[in-house]
């Protein structure tokens, strides 16, 4: 699983890539990959975008080239292009790995699309810092901001920081998406069908790793420990009485989680000027 920000690549390259029209001879060796990939991102074909793409990261004659044509904008583009190749990357790893391991005898591989809405959804309750206060039972005054919000900070700098915050559209995780869709698709996560590991091409963050523990017995390759606020469980339609219910119980205990790790003081180290 990996997530990429498509259309950012895609206006990247695209803009990178006027300049490469206009340089690159005719006769360069170049020029067929290149403009290939423009055409596969024109016509958003993120395979062939993906495969074209490894396929000019890959070689050493492409990067020099890149280098001449493009001078400062080359590692730029090839930041892009790298970003590109890993769904090819990751498809040629895969197919390496089902071929050594006798496990991977039958497999299934289905496309799982993020629902188009969940991204520009903005919280449904705002919080604030005194809700958030008067959750954790703490008063809110400069000395508790600073003991578990940020030692540098005064209040009304982080009541600033939280409206920003708020207003961020919120973000359904690789994770959370698979999760979703096997309830939506009404597959049990314990069914022998499923192999319970959860692989991604990043390692998972804080509150994913929290949810898929509470909810299901997956695993995963690992956890950076990193909180983002916007990470959600998204609205799920069509699931089964018991998945809701489970998925219930499983939000329940993350905020009895979170209000206990949000209610210790932080662990770096403050003092009355900080
Ligand atoms: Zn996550």
């Amino acid at each position: 699983m990996m997530s990429l920000g498509y259309n950012t690549m895609q206006k990247q390259i695209g803009a990178i890539g006027a300049q490469l029209r206009r340089s690159l001879p005719p006769s360069h060796q170049l020029r067929a990959c290149i403009f290939a990939l423009f055409e596969a991102l024109d016509q958003n074909d993120l395979g062939d975008a993906s495969r074209l793409s490894l396929q000019l990261y890959s070689s050493p004659e492409s990067r020099s080239s890149l280098d001449e044509y493009l001078g400062r904008d080359a590692s730029k583009f090839m930041k892009h292009v790298n970003l590109l190749a890993r769904v090819a990357r990751a498809q040629v790893t895969f197919l390496e790995i089902v071929h050594e391991l006798p496990s991977f005898s039958r497999i299934e591989v289905i496309c799982v699309h993020k629902q188009r809405n969940d991204n520009k959804r903005k919280a449904h309750t705002p919080f604030n810092l005194s809700k958030i206060f008067r959750l954790l039972q703490q008063p809110l005054t400069e000395q508790t901001c600073r003991q578990f919000v940020n030692p540098k900070l005064n209040i009304a700098r982080i009541e600033e920081d939280f409206i920003v915050r708020q207003k961020q559209g919120l973000h359904v995780h690789a994770e959370v998406q698979i999760i979703q869709h096997l309830a939506q698709a009404r597959i049990a996560i314990d069914s022998a069908d499923i192999f319970p590991y959860i692989g991604c091409s990043k390692l998972s963050c804080y509150m994913c790793q929290l949810f898929l523990d509470a909810y299901s017995s997956f695993k995963i390759r690992g956890c950076h420990g990193k909180l983002y606020n916007q990470w959600i469980i998204p609205d799920m339609v069509n699931i089964h009485p018991d998945t809701a219910e489970k998925l219930r119980q499983t939000v329940e205990m993350l905020q009895q989680h979170l209000l206990v790790e949000l209610g210790k003081p932080l662990l770096w180290s403050y003092g009355p000027h900080a």
